[in-house]
């Protein structure tokens, strides 16, 4: 029974409306993005209805907001000694898994307390604060952190914690200067990791991801990898309409149907909602707060071996609305508001310790 073919009538979750899917193993499979209406095994007896048929194999298996940022450790580093170059990237997950037990017993404490003293305030992010070693024999402060849930939910490996800061280095000097593309992309996701602990919003104004020249495959890859990377409710991304109706062929190359998607709720928010803007060639990826964060060149949202052009600012917020966004014509929406506090988790004297603090991330 490997392998049958067969359909499943499937119902919107929001509007009820029906429609069929063929797919494989209709008996084995499940889904979790639609009501399951029946299921169709074609030797046993075929759907023989008018539903509208998408002609999707794949939605069941596809998450197409998987919203799970991740830092890779293997990627080009931007956490580095600004006295020796050193990478403190793998030595500050070293730190940190050092003291791990502890740092986990401090964390459950703090939640078992906030669960219990409901006038502790509310806080988005669980922050980790741990020393890391350096032969330029300054102490580097590391800062980690997850998205805190007080569902009782267990601290996620360390590492699933995202990396997000590093005192003692540089970005400006790590990110200025000519880098392959690959490099340029994975530090991008490590920013993009970064701003969402430090920044009220993300702009990505970018006018292609990915290239003519890859696959349809090699593209849906790109876009899933960059939209797992962000939070759609603070998130904005600006691209051609071209470029945004090849994410849609990429997307119905695989079966999936864009307007479908959108019936569905499955849609990406990110895309969906993004400005789309003709006449830009502007490569500008930033973190907006009351202080920004402007990586910008030459590069698309592609992978590659060929060599672009960056630069890294740290840059005042009204700098920033006036040399890039009202150029660029961009109105940005109000952001979600941040919630007012985080929970930091931090070593000092040699006890590690948890307290909530004022404001949404820490100061760096
Ligand atoms: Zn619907
Ligand atoms: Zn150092």
């Amino acid at each position: 029974m490997i392998n049958d073919r067969g359909s499943w009538l499937v119902a919107c979750r929001k509007c009820a409306q029906h429609f069929a899917f063929d797919l494989r193993n209709p008996m084995e499979s499940y889904s979790a993005d639609c009501v399951i209406v029946e299921r169709f095994d074609d030797d046993v007896g075929p759907y023989t209805g008018n539903a509208p048929r998408p002609g999707a194999s794949a939605v069941y298996q596809l998450d197409m907001n998987p919203d799970e940022p991740r830092f890779e450790l293997d990627a080009f580093a931007i956490f580095k000694c600004a006295k020796t170059g050193e990478d403190l990237e793998a030595a500050a997950f070293l730190a940190l898994g050092k003291s791990w037990l502890r740092v986990a017993d401090g964390r459950a404490q703090a939640a078992n307390q906030m669960l219990a003293r409901s006038q502790l305030p509310a806080v988005e992010h669980a922050v980790f604060a741990v020393d890391v070693p350096c032969s330029c024999g300054e102490p580097h402060r590391a800062i980690f952190y997850h998205a805190f849930r007080l569902d009782g939910s267990d601290m996620p490996p360390l590492d699933d914690l995202l990396l997000a800061d590093v005192s003692g280095t540089d970005l400006t000097d790590v990110l200025t200067g000519v880098l392959s593309k690959t490099d340029v992309m994975q530090a991008l996701e490590k920013l993009i990791a970064r701003w969402r602990l430090f920044s009220d919003q993300i702009l990505l104004a970018t006018p292609f991801v990915a290239h003519q020249w890859k696959t349809k495959a090699e593209r849906l890859a790109i876009w899933e990898r960059l939209l797992a990377q962000l939070d759609p409710s603070r998130t904005m991304l600006m691209t051609r309409g071209a470029t945004f109706k090849e994410y849609r062929a990429a997307l119905i190359e695989f079966g999936l149907d864009h307007d479908m998607l959108s019936r569905f709720g499955l849609e990406n928010r990110i895309v969906g909602d993004g400005k789309r803007k003709q006449d830009s060639h502007a490569k500008v990826y930033m973190g907006l707060g009351d202080t920004c964060e402007v990586l910008s060149g030459s590069a698309n949202v592609v992978k590659g071996g060929s060599m672009e052009n960056i630069t890294f600012q740290a840059l005042r917020r009204a700098k920033v609305e006036t040399s890039y966004l009202t150029p660029l014509g961009i109105s940005l929406p109000e952001p979600r508001p941040r919630l007012s506090h985080h929970l930091l988790i931090d070593c000092r004297d040699g006890e590690w310790r948890w307290n909530i603090m004022s404001g949404a991330a820490p100061k760096v």
